[in-house]
């Protein structure tokens, strides 16, 4: 069973981080910013400004089909709006062209990241689609293919260290040995092994990505670097010592870890995973969320200060919606 946890208060994991930090918000130009995301935006703004810490903007568009230049654009403006200003690469910076931030740009530093981990043997060439994966997965449980995906939660599921939707790879291209010119796709070895994860929210966590998501894709069928490849390469290139992001990214960590590590990262990053809010009425917030979205409260009249304190109140962080200056974010964590 997964041990009960006792998340630390917001000042409570304020007080245990290092002065002089870096971090990073790290949207998804995908759809518009809603309150989600603007109580990641606080918990990120909020410690950095409470210990000196310096927040860098990046645009994660790694993935191509559904990553669009005007939801960049809109997140940019919003973040106008709101005061919320990053430090170094702005977003007039963005706006201007290209940027070491944006991982669009990127695409020959994950060429050579990944030609360096080729080179330890530990990668290999996959040619599975993800039915394929189902099928495989299913005949090895004895269970249904549509139940295969599911099948594979296990206790730390309820704590959030795992995600019962994903697939844990089984190896099929490790042991068959593919041609690497019969597809682009590669994945690397993640040896059975517990990582121990320090959260300063959370406490200590053990994931074991082997047994959680197995041999992790970095490049995919159609050559587009995924998600997990491309932040860890960036939070290596980008010196981000604090990763503060919303407790669904909490499985992930582990193997995040472990990929920096084959990377040639020395330190891991201080990890803190914020709560998620819900929508008033219990659903998970989506982007398509009319009633939560900046763009429509904007419309309908709010200001940036009522719309922060809004997230701020939703995420706990305030006893009441009262407004909040982009200024005073760092007193929520006082
Ligand atoms: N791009 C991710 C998101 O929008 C954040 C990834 C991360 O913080 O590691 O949810």
């Amino acid at each position: 069973m997964p041990e009960t946890r006792h998340p630390r208060t917001a000042a409570a994991v304020a007080a245990q981080l290092p002065s002089g930090f870096t971090t990073r918000f790290a949207p998804a130009p995908t759809g518009h910013l809603h309150l989600g995301h603007l109580v990641s935006a606080l918990w990120v703004w909020g410690l950095a400004r409470a210990r000196g810490g310096r927040v860098l903007l990046r645009v994660e568009d790694h993935d191509r089909g559904r990553s669009r230049a005007e939801y960049e654009r809109s997140i940019l403006d919003d973040l106008d709006w709101l005061g919320l200003e990053p430090d170094g690469v702005s977003t007039a910076d963005f706006r201007a062209g290209a940027t070491e931030q944006r991982q669009s740009d990127r695409i020959a530093t994950y060429e050579s990241r990944l030609r360096t981990l080729e080179s330890t043997g530990r990668t290999y060439p996959c040619r599975c689609s993800r039915s394929e994966i189902v099928r495989a997965m299913a005949g090895r449980e004895g269970v249904g293919a549509i139940d295969a995906a599911s099948a594979f939660a296990t206790a730390g599921e309820a704590a959030g260290e795992t995600d019962a939707s994903e697939l844990r790879y089984p190896g099929t291209c490790r042991t068959t040995r593919v041609d690497p010119a019969e597809s682009p796709a590669r994945r690397v070895i993640m040896e059975p092994d517990a990582e121990s994860v320090a959260d300063l929210r959370l406490g200590t966590l053990t994931q074991d990505p082997a047994s959680q998501c197995g041999d992790l894709l970095l490049r995919d069928r159609n050559g587009n670097f995924t998600y997990q490849f491309a932040v860890v390469v960036d939070d290596l290139d980008q010196d981000v010592t604090v990763v503060i992001r919303g407790e669904d990214l909490l499985p992930s960590c582990g193997r995040q870890q472990r990929l920096g590590a084959l990377l040639g990262r020395t330190t891991p990053p201080v990890w803190v995973h914020h709560p998620l809010v819900l929508h008033p009425d219990g659903r998970k917030l989506s982007k398509s969320a009319g009633d939560t979205g900046v763009r429509e409260l904007r419309a309908s009249g709010s200001t940036a200060a009522e719309v922060l304190g809004l997230a701020a109140h939703a995420s706990g962080l305030l006893t009441k919606a009262s407004p909040l200056s982009a200024s005073d974010v760092a007193e929520l964590f006082a």
